[in-house]
């Protein structure tokens, strides 16, 4: 897989200079830089990354539900159930928080936004946000078919703990075979997760070939300051403070984590969808961490969803940015606001490419900015993206595991153990 991803930038690269890809158009100037594009790049690359993501996805569905109704069954509902999801709600909040807070502070210091001067323009339009209530009341499923087929991962969640609940509150017989059925039902699902990582290291080389491809360098250096600024906070955040947080609350070598966690990381990276590398990172917070199916069920898929500080991130340094480029003074107050709604923001960002642009609309909003001021950093957003999807996905495993830890469901033979992992299970 790393192979994968190091030849894949190298090719992507390589393919980009040959191509001389006209930046604003992206069609390419040579006769050859065309054949390129047409039949290799967006042909026969771009066809079997999609095959990747496609078999990832698909897995996204069933697994979350086997999984958590197993958890949710052999939790029972008991009032254990209540602790663990306040715990690793309120930890998912407070880390993304932190993240953003992170975020300011450096860009405050670093002034990315500081050499850009824009004027401001009478009139744009900003889109609206939905309601808090509309948000609440649309975790909860009227049907679960259809929450299912649209990929609503907050919906299938409620309905599978009901279900698992339930199974667990029916006991006896009954209740034995169908926890029984579902465990089985788990084994056979995560059978299929390691079939498709078979696939990877071709998957990944195809997406990052075509990434790196179609990527603008120009517009890197043009927002050098800016892109290098989220890029340093989002190193710092995904391996120091996730870091410390592991050796402070659990007490764990933040090393092993790390190297159990960089396949992850790859496949974050190359999908920039922290949902469609879920089957990913359930099997190794489970099988490599050792992290108790009861946890992870429940903390992967809700963390894929709704914890994203790599996402916060860039809509912190973003804030500052647009608010230097257009000369606009937030002060404090506003600081504050952007915390708030940039926390909510990531629980409302899809975990999907290129949404967290989307939802920092929202946040200039809260504090008057300019949302066309988005246009300003869209040109690169894309990597970003995708370094931020594996920061999201990090911060899940780490509050998977300092919950576990703290519950007492972390199997720290297996977390210790190198060898000891899906592979050999
Ligand atoms: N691509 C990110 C993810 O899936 C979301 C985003 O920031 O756009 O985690």
């Amino acid at each position: 897989i790393l192979l994968g991803m190091l030849l894949g930038i190298v090719v992507g690269v390589i393919f980009n200079l040959i191509l001389g890809v006209d930046e604003v158009n992206k069609i390419p100037t040579t006769p050859h830089g065309q054949w390129l594009q047409t039949f290799v790049i967006n042909g026969v690359l771009d066809a079997i990354g999609q095959v990747f993501v496609a078999s990832l996805k698909l897995l996204v569905v069933p697994l979350v539900f086997v999984s958590l109704v197993c958890g949710a069954a052999s939790l029972g509902g008991h009032s254990r159930m209540g602790a663990l999801a306040t715990k690793t709600m309120a930890l998912y909040l407070l880390t993304t928080a932190l993240a953003i807070a992170l975020a300011m502070g450096v860009a405050v210091i670093v002034q990315p936004g500081g050499d850009v001067d824009m004027a401001l323009a009478s009139s744009f339009e900003a889109p609206t946000a939905p309601s808090v209530k509309d948000t609440f009341v649309g975790i909860f499923p009227s049907n679960p078919i259809q929450a299912m087929a649209e990929g609503n991962m907050l919906q299938v969640i409620v309905f599978s703990i009901l279900f698992g609940v339930a199974i667990a509150r029916t006991g006896g017989t009954i209740g034995a075979n169908m926890a029984a059925f579902f465990e089985n039902l788990n084994q056979v699902v995560l059978k299929m997760v390691m079939l498709l990582m078979q696939l990877a290291p071709y998957g990944v080389f195809c997406l990052l070939v075509k990434l790196f491809a179609s990527l603008g360098f120009g517009a890197i250096l043009d927002l050098a300051k800016y892109f290098f600024t989220v890029l340093f906070v989002l190193m710092l955040h995904g391996l120091g403070v996730y870091g410390v947080l592991l050796r402070t609350f659990s007490g764990l070598n933040p090393v092993i984590f790390f190297r159990k966690m960089w396949k992850v990381m790859v496949f974050g990276f190359s999908t920039a969808s922290s949902n469609a590398t879920l089957p990913i990172t359930m099997r190794t917070v489970e099988h490599d961490l050792g992290v108790d199916n009861k946890v992870s069920s429940f903390s992967v898929p809700l963390g894929a969803t709704i914890n994203m500080d790599g996402t916060a991130i860039m809509q912190g340094v973003a804030t500052v940015f647009i608010a230097q480029a257009y000369n606009i003074d937030i002060g404090i107050a506003g600081y504050l606001m952007v915390i708030l709604t940039a926390t909510l923001a990531s629980v409302g960002t899809a975990g999907v490419p290129g949404v967290g642009l989307v939802t920092l609309a929202m946040v200039l909003q809260s504090v008057g900015l300019p949302v066309e001021g988005i246009a300003l950093i869209i040109g690169v957003d894309r990597f970003l993206d995708m370094v931020r999807t594996a920061v999201n996905i990090t911060g899940d495993a780490t509050v998977s595991v300092i919950v576990a830890k703290s519950e007492d469901m972390l199997d720290e033979t297996r977390f210790h153990n190198m060898k000891l992992n899906a592979e050999t299970d």
